[in-house]
């Protein structure tokens, strides 16, 4: 019998007798749990605290009981997400538990915050309550649904499991605004409908071309989910022509160089729209996504955006965190455990932070959840370079964060700032919709008192990289860590 196995026979036991509200066996939910674990790659000991997440609050089993049968770690992880579902027991009231969902959420993470894994945990099992949610009350299917868009999907997103989001914020959506949600699903039909043959004929113009360069490639085509094409629609006037990622052709090619190969064939074959060219591989997103992307007009005047990207980028971009345990799995558990998160891309130092406010937390010290600069569940603005590329920022961003997130040269090289076409401030707050453009000089060099002028923890990383080179200048700059 495999631990697993074991973990379920526990499990199964434990739940003997109870039921879920749709009639089943309460054991269909754990179970489930453990599938949606196993499918994004977790490794052992989460699944099986998976397994048996629900058992010490709901059933016999004692926590120690679990520890002598399956280990410490799997004993801690299902500890961390008890203490979860305890402490939003105290915030059942759906009138005082929303307001101030997200400094709840903060506290619950830093309670919970040693390790991730219980995160991940409670997300899969959220997942599949949400999956289910019609069998509640229509009450518990609002609030359910709202936590899913305010709170678990902006989570799923910071661990980068876009695919996850997706899946979140699209029920959520759809039990929050069914009209809403029908309406544009309807609209995306249409549109698909009649934009499928003129696809087709791009798409098969690519395959023809690759083939010939003896390229080998998957495709797949990805349509945009409801709830961002909500969100998108409201930034372009509701017009959806403006919306050219509606569907986007995708090409997984085998590797980098196979990338921007594949990128010049489909140049060769179409125009490329200007400025629509996005080089994420050699600058990936704030999140860690790589892929490249291009905005084309075929000859038949039809606008298609492409995304070239490897295997293992796409793994990356459908499953995020997860998908690191998963390649990884050895050497990021085992670097993660011995709490050398250091070793985590710089896209997921946030963990890192967290996970040190927790165990000061632990220790009984102080913390101010003010300061932590987590960036966690901030709202996001959208702005525009000069050129009309969006970027998005977290509310509260300054011009140099701006810099930094367009290019480390840029911030490094930074004089000042024009925003909506005028000089400001390089203490200006950033708003919504504004056009930021950043004046640079080649004799400039980055500044400690700079810092006061961040907003994100991502700028601030790049300065410190900045400032450390500076004072070691014979040294060679560091080279960027492979990607995993
Ligand atoms: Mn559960």
């Amino acid at each position: 019998m495999t631990r697993i196995d074991r973990a379920v026979a526990t499990a199964t036991k434990a739940h003997e007798g109870q039921t879920r509200l749709t009639g089943e066996p309460y054991i269909v939910h754990p179970i489930a749990v453990q599938k949606i674990l196993e499918d994004w790659g977790m490794d052992e000991d989460t699944i099986i605290a998976g397994i048996l997440h629900d058992t010490v609050e709901d059933t016999f089993l004692a926590l120690s009981e679990i520890e002598t049968a399956f280990g410490k770690d799997v004993a801690f992880l299902v500890e961390g997400v008890t203490k979860l579902s305890k402490a939003r027991e105290n915030m059942r009231d759906l009138s005082t538990y929303l307001p101030s969902t997200k400094d709840n959420l903060l506290k619950l993470l830093l309670a919970t915050g040693q390790d991730i894994r219980v995160l991940i945990i409670k997300l899969a099992d959220r997942l599949h309550n949400l999956r289910t949610i019609t069998a509640l009350p229509p009450g518990r299917q609002q609030k359910i649904a709202r936590e899913s868009l305010e709170v678990f999907a902006p989570l799923a997103d910071r661990l980068q499991m876009s695919r996850v989001r997706a899946e979140f914020e699209d029920i959520g959506f759809r039990h929050i605004d069914p009209r809403r949600y029908e309406f544009l699903q309807n609209l995306t039909e249409t549109r698909l409908k009649a934009a499928d043959r003129k696809l087709n004929l791009a798409k098969v113009a690519v395959e023809q071309a690759l083939e010939k360069e003896h390229m080998p490639f998957e495709n797949s085509g990805r349509v945009k989910s409801m709830y961002s094409l909500h969100r998108k629609l409201a930034k372009h006037n509701q017009n959806i022509n403006r919306v050219y990622d509606l569907i986007a052709l995708r090409f997984v090619v085998k590797d980098v160089t196979s990338c921007y190969l594949a990128l010049g064939v489909i140049h060769s074959l179409f125009t490329p729209m200007d400025g629509r060219i996005k080089d994420y591989i050699s600058t990936p997103k704030q999140n860690g996504y790589q892929s490249l992307h291009t905005t084309v007009i075929t000859p038949e005047k039809h606008i298609v955006e492409f995304q070239i990207r490897t295997q293992q980028m796409h793994e990356y971009a459908e499953r995020g965190l997860a998908a690191s345990f998963h390649y990884n799995e050895q050497k990021l558990s085992d670097a993660y455990l011995k709490g050398h998160v250091s070793q985590l891309p710089t896209h997921l130092l946030w963990i890192k932070e967290l996970q040190e406010a927790s165990a000061k937390l632990a220790r009984g010290e102080q913390i101010d959840p003010k300061k932590l600069k987590l960036n966690l569940f901030s709202d996001k603005i959208f702005v525009y370079t000069p050129k009309g590329d969006i970027v998005d920022l977290p509310k509260g961003a300054l011009p140099l964060d701006f810099a930094f997130r367009l290019h480390t040269e840029i911030g490094a090289k930074a004089t000042g700032v024009k925003i909506n076409g005028k000089i400001a401030n390089l203490n200006t707050k950033l708003k919504q919709g504004d056009i930021v453009e950043i004046l640079t000089s080649k004799n400039q060099t980055p500044k400690v008192g700079w810092f006061d002028k961040l907003f994100t923890s991502h700028a601030r990383q790049k300065l410190r990289q900045q400032l450390a080179r500076q004072q070691s200048p014979h040294k060679k700059p560091r080279k960027p860590r492979k990607k995993n």
